[in-house]
């Protein structure tokens, strides 16, 4: 089994998803399974939030942003699915955009919207993405199930930054996912409250996490964080025009660089690959041949990482 992730930039649009899919098809004719884990089209958190906190003073502006939203869906599933695909999944779009819309505009009557709501509304960004992409997955031949990764990362109810609890998260993915024969895509960013099921989630950025967690508790032989840069530079290249890619770092110089600021991982990503020592690859979508930065245990060199 091998846990990959793509980010936001990665899924932009129905161009970017076909690039995804055939990074995925050609994986999938190596690997015995894969767990493909993914953010929302990039744009999408943002503008959930914006939509959010226009409906909370009742700025009636707020439709046309959930419009956006409903477009930019739309847009992205007719382009790159084909009819049939496509016919069978608009119910499901639907019924998304109705209990979204049911949802804000119960934020615009109360005027309020706490942070469980708010994680609910950003949970169909990436819900939709790997809605989306398992369908085509589907579509083009490939044996693919979509998961709602509430389902099975379980947390505490710190909305808007949850704490997962890793012992009922480990036994939910390893009772249901099977090794072999099967891709899994997987939203990233969300889970669920233990107690109460409530949808939480884990932080901006976190479907880094997302991808730690479904790779420890699957023992992924690699991490493959997939981006739109070849791994992690030296410096960033718009400034620094020597910047090269470091080829392998430690967790601890990748978990330091994430605290100052670097965007390499999301912070907390490290901690469930470092224990479970999972080497951890950073990728760049656009240049799939390139190796991209490793980041493991045993570095060879460590002196021009930080
Ligand atoms: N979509 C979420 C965000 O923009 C999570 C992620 O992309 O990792 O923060």
């Amino acid at each position: 089994m091998l846990v990959l992730k793509f980010g936001g930039t990665s899924v932009a649009n129905a161009e970017r998803l076909k690039l995804v899919s055939d990074i995925l098809k050609e994986k999938f004719s190596k690997e015995k399974g894969l767990c493909v884990v993914v953010s929302a089209f990039s744009g999408v958190t943002d503008m959930l939030i914006q939509t959010t906190d226009l409906a909370e003073i009742n700025d009636q502006a707020y439709v046309k942003r959930l419009d956006d939203f409903t477009s930019k869906v739309a847009d992205v599933a007719s382009k790159l699915l084909d009819k049939k695909a496509l016919a069978e999944i608009i119910p499901d779009l639907n019924e998304n955009h109705t209990v979204l819309k049911n949802l804000l505009s119960g934020v615009a009557l109360i005027q309020e919207a706490s942070k469980k709501t708010r994680d609910y509304i950003l949970s169909f960004g990436e819900r939709n993405c790997a809605f989306i992409l398992n369908k085509y997955l589907q579509s083009i031949g490939l044996p693919s199930e979509y998961i709602d990764a509430r389902k099975f990362i379980k947390t505490d109810d710190t909305f808007g930054a949850a704490r997962v609890n890793f012992l009922t998260t480990n036994k939910e993915v390893q009772n249901y996912f099977k090794e072999e024969g099967i891709i899994y895509v997987a939203t990233g960013f969300i889970g669920s409250d233990i107690t109460s099921g409530r949808t939480t989630t884990l932080g901006r950025g976190g479907s880094d996490y997302s991808a730690a967690i479904f790779a420890a508790a699957l023992s992924s032989k690699e991490l493959e964080i997939w981006t739109d840069v070849s791994g992690v530079l030296t410096s960033d290249p718009r400034k620094v025009k020597k910047a090269y890619t470091i080829d392998e770092m430690s967790y601890a110089e990748a978990m330091e660089m994430s605290h100052f600021g670097a965007k390499v991982l999301y912070a907390p990503t490290i901690r469930p690959v470092k224990e479970k020592n999972i080497p951890t690859r950073i990728k760049n979508t656009f240049s799939p041949g390139d190796p991209g930065t490793l980041i493991h245990s045993n570095p060879k060199t460590t002196d021009n990482a930080i």
